[in-house]
């Protein structure tokens, strides 16, 4: 497949590369001229007009920063500019009123399309192992499926146009409620005079178990490697939980949905990340509770 790929960040980049070792073409637009030189380097054909990007191409590919940006550069030089044949597929993180929105004005010229954002971090982007959860028809499904193979582990159909954001971001707003719940219960058990590393020897086979606690332990030396133990650097960064855990508030206001937990999740980490942590790993809100 000849595939045009928008967006080559610290995900898209490896994303990109993936597609081209699958044995697809690929033609790479971004406002960075390093992002297009590292693409070059994987492969892709670079391009300095994402309109030119997408002529002739079977797929349209982004990985953008947020809905603004999604929504404009779909409606000044995707639609209408890519073949009419074209499958379009957004993996970038946005709000779920945007992705549904672009979605329809795509399917109004005659595209079909998905919204299909990510769960992995830039080392499953690199390796290929990103679990997809996709949004939008069934034939759009099928279609985006084989695009997103080469960059996966799972691509997983999660309803109509708009579906893939919801899960994405009520998956994170569950991620932060229990690593927020985990590293508070880490935090007391130390303080209470218990040794954390047995605390989580204990929790991690009682019904304390969750992935915060058991995969991603967030107290240095204690548990699983993880983050923790390289000083929060790497991982997923504070400030994009907290991008998505704004999204998640701002859903949950639009569907009225009761959420006293993800409130609170999205509080604290806007205060941890207020205080200069934006970098680090989402897991050192530890720090803030340990004092
Ligand atoms: P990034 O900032 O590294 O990459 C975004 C790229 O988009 C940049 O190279 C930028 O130059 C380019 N860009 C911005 N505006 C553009 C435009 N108008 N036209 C073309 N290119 C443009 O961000 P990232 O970490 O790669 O994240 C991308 C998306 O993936 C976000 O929506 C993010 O929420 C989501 N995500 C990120 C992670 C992660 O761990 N980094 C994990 C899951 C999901």
């Amino acid at each position: 497949m000849k595939i045009a790929f928008i967006g080559l960040g610290n995900m898209g980049g490896g994303m990109a590369a993936n597609l081209v070792k699958a044995g697809h073409a690929v033609n790479a637009f971004d406002l960075s001229e390093e992002a297009l030189a590292s693409a070059n380097a994987h492969g892709c054909t670079t391009f300095t007009d994402a309109r030119e990007a997408v002529q002739g191409v079977d797929a349209v590919v982004t990985m953008l920063p947020n809905g603004g940006i999604v929504k404009s550069v779909y409606t000044e030089s995707v639609i209408g500019h890519a073949p009419a044949g074209a499958v379009l597929l957004d993996c970038s993180t946005i709000d779920v009123a945007t992705a549904k929105d672009v979605i329809a004005t795509a399917e109004a010229a005659g595209y079909d399309m998905v919204d299909a954002p990510v769960s992995g971090g830039i080392a499953a982007a690199n390796g290929g192992t990103l679990t997809f959860m996709v949004g939008g028809t069934e034939q759009a499904f099928k279609r985006a499926e084989e695009v997103l193979n080469p960059m996966g582990k799972a691509v997983i159909h999660a309803g109509d146009a708009g579906a893939g954001q919801t899960a994405k971001i009520c998956n994170n707003m569950l991620l932060a409620i229990s690593m927020i719940g985990t590293a508070e219960a880490m935090a007391m058990a130390e303080k209470l005079g218990l040794d954390p590393q047995k605390f989580y020897e204990i929790s991690s086979q009682s019904s304390g178990y969750c992935w915060s606690l058991n995969a991603y332990t967030p107290m240095p030396g204690v548990g699983v490697e993880s983050p923790a133990d390289n000083d929060y650097q790497g991982g997923f960064a504070t400030a994009l939980m907290l991008k998505d855990l704004r999204l998640a508030m701002d859903a949950a206001d639009t569907a009225d949905a009761a959420v006293p937990m993800g409130a609170r999740a999205a509080a604290l980490y806007e205060d941890f990340n207020g205080a200069g942590n934006g970098a680090l790993d989402f897991s050192a809100i530890i720090k803030m509770l340990r004092g």
